[in-house]
C-alpha cells in the first residue's frame, strides 16, 4: 500500500524540464520565487520553512542571493497597525527571522526597568508569609523612566540616583470588616527610608540624626522629573493581600534598576510575539455550495461570500490577516488543490504589551539601540 502511494506520489512529481516557463537572467522561476519568499503551510507539515541564507545559492540564474545594506535599506518597512498607551502592533517588513527575534528577545530580556527588591518587614501579622508577600511586591509594575536611574551595585549605597523608596502601613481595626490591601496603598518617600538601624554602638552620640536604609543627599519630588509626575505603581487597584480584623502589615520597599535576564519583575513587557504575515490563496474558482463549505471551515471569518446573481455564489478571501494558520481549510478532501495557506517570509507582524513603565513604541525604539550597540561592539572587536 505504502508502496503504492510512494507510486502515485513520484507519477504527480514528473514534469517536464520544458513545461517550465522561460524566466530572464537576474530572476527566478515562479516555483523558486515561492520557496524563496514563503513558507507553505501544507495540510500535514510546513515546508521550505528555512530562509536560504548561501550568497552563491541561485547563481546559475544569475540572482545575487548575497545580504547588501542597499538592497535592505530600500526595502525595510515598518508600518504600525494599532497603538495604545498599553500595547502596540505593527508590521516589520523585509526583515529576516533571526533579527525579528534578536527584538523580540531584547525587549523580554534586555531593556532595564525599576522593580522592588528589597523589602524591609517591620510587622506582618497577615496570613500571607513574609516571602510570599515580597514576591508579590516584587511583580508590582512600577511607573517610573528606567533611563533616569543608575544601575546599582553591590558596593553602592542605595540613594536618590538608584533606589526608590515606598511605604506600605495598613491595618484592619477590631470588630472592622476586612480589608483589602492593594497597590495604591504603597506611598512614595522622596526622601529615602524612614526605618532606622538598629545602632551597634551603644556610646554613638544621641544627637547626631539617624542611621536609615538609604542615604539620599536631596529629596526625589525636588528633582525636575520628578516633581510634577510622582513616582507609583503602575495600576492602583492590584491586590496585594486581605487583612482581618486586628491584623497589620508594616513595611518598606526599594526598588532597584535591572533586566528581564536577570529576573522577570524586571521586564518591561507582559508580552512580546511576532508571527508571520499569513498569506491566503485561492488555486482555483470555489462557488456554490463548495463557497458556503469553506466559509464555514474557517473558524475566524478569513472567508467572504461573493453574490455574483442568479443564486450563484464564490467564495473570496476577505481578511487574510486573521488566519491562525489552523489549516482546517486545507483538510478534507481535494482541498489543498483549491486553496494555498502560506507565510511571508520577510514581513512579520509584531506585538508588544507594555507593563507600563515605559510606552510601547519607546520601547521599542530603545530596543532598536540596543540592538545597534551591540552590532557596533562586534564590528569594533572585528575590526
Ligand atoms: S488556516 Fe484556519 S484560520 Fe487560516 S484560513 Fe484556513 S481555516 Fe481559516
Amino acid at each position: 500500500m505504502a508502496g503504492k502511494e510512494e507510486g502515485r506520489g513520484e507519477e504527480k512529481n514528473k514534469f517536464s524540464i520544458w513545461d517550465l516557463p522561460d524566466v530572464p537572467m537576474g530572476q527566478l522561476p515562479p516555483h523558486l520565487e515561492l520557496q524563496r519568499s514563503r513558507v507553505l503551510c501544507n495540510k500535514d507539515a510546513p515546508i521550505h520553512t528555512e530562509s536560504v541564507q548561501y550568497s552563491g545559492a541561485y547563481a546559475s540564474m544569475g540572482l545575487d542571493n548575497s545580504l547588501r545594506l542597499d538592497h535592505f535599506c530600500h526595502n525595510f518597512r515598518v508600518e504600525v497597525v494599532r497603538l495604545t498607551d498599553e500595547d502596540m502592533e505593527f508590521d516589520m517588513i523585509g526583515i529576516d527571522a533571526a533579527i525579528a527575534n534578536a527584538f523580540r528577545r531584547i525587549l523580554i530580556a534586555e531593556l532595564p526597568t525599576m522593580a522592588i527588591e528589597k523589602v524591609l518587614i517591620a510587622n506582618n501579622t497577615s496570613i500571607i508569609q513574609d516571602e510570599v508577600l515580597a514576591h508579590r511586591l516584587g511583580l508590582i509594575p512600577i511607573s517610573v523612566d528606567p533611563r533616569l536611574f543608575e544601575y546599582m551595585t553591590e558596593n553602592d549605597q542605595p540613594n536618590e540616583k538608584n533606589t526608590i523608596v515606598f511605604k506600605l502601613h495598613v491595618q484592619c481595626k477590631r470588630g472592622s470588616p476586612r480589608f483589602t490591601v492593594k497597590s495604591d496603598d504603597l506611598k512614595w518617600l522622596p526622601n529615602g527610608s524612614e526605618l532606622v538601624k538598629e545602632s551597634r554602638n551603644a556610646t554613638s552620640d544621641s544627637s547626631s540624626k539617624p542611621e536609615t536604609y538609604t542615604s539620599f543627599s536631596c529629596s526625589q519630588d525636588t528633582l525636575s522629573e520628578f516633581a510634577k509626575n510622582p513616582i507609583a505603581p503602575r495600576h492602583p487597584d492590584i491586590i496585594i493581600a486581605k487583612l482581618g480584623p486586628g491584623q497589620e502589615i508594616e513595611l518598606e520597599v526599594h526598588a532597584v534598576k535591572g533586566m528581564g535576564k536577570t529576573h522577570a519583575k524586571w521586564s518591561p513587557v507582559a508580552t512580546a510575539w511576532y508571527r508571520m504575515l499569513p498569506e491566503v490563496v485561492l488555486l482555483e474558482e470555489v462557488e456554490d455550495d463548495l463557497a458556503e463549505e469553506l466559509k464555514s471551515k474557517c473558524p475566524v471569518n478569513v472567508f467572504d461570500i461573493e453574490d455574483l446573481g442568479k443564486g450563484r455564489k464564490r467564495a473570496t478571501v476577505a481578511r487574510p490577516r486573521a488566519c491562525t494558520l489552523c489549516r482546517e481549510c486545507i483538510r478534507g478532501d481535494e482541498w489543498e488543490k483549491r486553496v494555498a495557506i502560506r507565510r511571508v517570509r520577510d514581513h512579520f507582524i509584531f506585538t508588544i504589551e507594555s507593563t507600563g513603565a515605559l510606552p510601547p513604541e519607546v520601547l521599542f525604539t530603545e530596543a532598536v539601540k540596543i540592538l545597534e550597540d551591540k552590532c557596533e561592539r562586534v564590528i569594533t572587536e572585528l575590526s
